[in-house]
């Protein structure tokens, strides 16, 4: 395994994955209601990966809501422990989001922006220090 490579699983340890660092798109904290009811947090921390960058071993079941853009967020999670570790947008096949709570180790991990600051709550602040889109920015 290269330095780059990172790995991640649920909390029982069923599903798992892994990717290149170097694939990262992106990294960004969203404080949209979907996702403080999906964590039960304030927010969801989460990593946009190219879809074929993401290995992915063991059994991810889906939950699919449609989200306040409309656009159909299908929401993985493992059946045997609840934890919730990769999402996508039906409409946009080619990018997976990943819960960066869920990595083996994320001290590399450095946020870009805050999504839906809109719906952040005083216990759950935005991070001040990256700039803030109040929904999803039209591009991730
Ligand atoms: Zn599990
Ligand atoms: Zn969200």
């Amino acid at each position: 395994m290269s330095n780059e490579c990172k790995s991640g699983s649920c909390l029982c340890g069923a599903v798992k994955y892994e990717f290149d660092k170097t694939n990262l798109i992106s990294a960004h904290h969203c404080h949209c209601i979907d996702c403080q009811k999906s964590t039960g947090s304030g927010k969801a921390t989460i990593l946009i990966l190219p879809s074929q960058a993401l290995q992915v071993e063991g059994e991810l079941q889906f939950y699919t809501a449609t989200a306040e853009s409309g656009r159909h967020v299908s929401r993985g999670f493992c059946g045997k422990c609840g934890s919730g570790l990769l999402s996508f947008i039906e409409e946009m096949p080619a990018v997976r989001f990943v819960k960066a709570g869920t990595l083996d180790d994320s001290s590399w991990l450095k946020i870009d922006s805050n999504f839906y600051s809109s719906s952040a709550y005083s216990w759950s602040p935005i991070d001040e220090d990256i700039p803030s889109f109040t929904h999803n920015p039209d591009k991730v």
